[in-house]
């Protein structure tokens, strides 16, 4: 992109652009701090998918450094998502406290970040902040990452709601009481298969529809994600995945084949796109031009409604975009989402607009 380019870029963005961080162009060299801030100025953006600062462990056994409550800051974030891990002691296997105390514990800790002044709390889509200047808490979206703690009983929805939460992520690495998941944690035994949504995991969309929260079906496996989608619900999302070359669900892990996405996008719903790299033979996703070239496949096939950012920041990605070191290097990204010809419009549906639409649609 030249720089004529980026001047109209600015003017219909109707912010001043550092050009001193942009005329290096454009997804190669690291911009300065500065411009950072400025590129992503202007940008209400919001992470549906994160656990800032690795808050849900007490002692992080591998430090993950991708989301901190200081970068969300630095890039200017409108929201982030705080996620707590429900079936986090499903990984400590010797464990004896219930994923349901393990949560609540986990919940406390943003509490206490609320309680001090450093996040404020996102109940409804109007607490999202418009601007968030330099100083300001940014909003925190309370999450929980696997529907374990539920104990397949839809009235823990209701105290989950109670204690701030609006996303909830119906599987994560358990076939737990609601549903099965799409991949297993490093040869750790998922536990039985229940062929697509239970009766529980039913009650529970219904009720999170009814109260008001986000269906997240990250994680899901593509039976529970067809059952939900079934049940005709309010916009779902995924809050952090990205499209597999194959439909071939054994060769997918992780990734979303281009069918499951289609439902996930007929509920109005919203797939977010997360910075893991990998070298495959059939698809190579490494730099921060991969990573936007997918999103301009995405809208040709799914539409721009979406397609969203989900970083899951501190959620330990193995293998990270090449000069992605956290949220700040979003930057970076939408220089090369500019780069490679998105608008200025693309480029806040995907950063925050789609899912603030989701949030309004589910939460109110
Ligand atoms: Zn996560």
């Amino acid at each position: 992109m030249n720089r004529r380019q980026f001047l109209r870029y600015s003017s219909a963005w109707g912010v001043s652009w550092s050009l001193g961080g942009l005329i290096p162009s454009c997804a190669q060299a690291p911009p300065k701090p500065d411009a950072d801030r400025a590129i992503l100025q202007g940008l209400r953006i919001i992470d549906p998918h994160a656990h800032p600062d690795q808050f849900h462990h007490v002692r992080p056994s591998r430090i993950d450094k991708t989301s901190t409550l200081r970068a969300i800051k630095a890039a200017g974030m409108a929201a982030s998502a705080f996620a707590a891990v429900g079936d986090l002691e499903f990984f400590r296997r010797s464990s004896k406290i219930s994923y349901y105390s393990s949560t609540k514990a986990q919940l406390q800790r943003i509490h206490d970040l609320v309680k001090a002044g450093k996040v404020k709390r996102v109940l409804r889509s109007a607490d999202v902040p418009a601007v968030v200047n330099p100083g300001d808490p940014p909003g925190a979206i309370l999450a929980i990452e696997g529907g374990d703690p539920l104990d397949g009983k839809s009235e823990r929805v209701d105290e989950f709601y109670r204690m701030g939460v609006r996303i909830i992520t119906v599987v994560h690495y358990r076939n737990n009481e609601l549903g099965d998941v799409m991949a297993t944690w490093r040869g750790l035994n998922p536990g039985p298969y229940n062929n697509g949504l239970t009766q529980a995991g039913r009650k529970v969309i219904a009720r999170m529809q009814e109260v008001g929260m986000v269906v997240d079906v990250a994680h899901a496996h593509s039976t529970t994600l067809k059952d939900i989608v079934g049940m005709n619900p309010k916009p779902l999302l995924d809050s952090h995945t990205n499209p597999c070359p194959t439909d071939d669900l054994r060769r997918c892990h992780r990734q979303r084949t281009w069918k499951d996405m289609e439902l996930v996008a007929k509920t109005g719903g919203v797939i977010c796109t997360w910075p893991f790299a990998y070298n495959r033979p059939d698809q190579q996703r490494r730099t921060f031009l991969d990573w936007a070239r997918e999103i301009l496949e995405m809208k040709k096939r799914l539409g721009m409604d979406h397609v969203g950012l989900g970083t899951d920041g501190g959620g330990g990605i193995p293998r990270l975009i090449e000069g992605y070191r956290d949220v700040r290097d979003l930057a970076r990204f939408v220089a090369a989402m500019q780069e490679i010809g998105l608008s200025p419009e693309d480029i806040q549906a995907y950063m925050g607009g789609n899912v603030l639409r989701v949030l309004q649609q589910c939460i109110g």
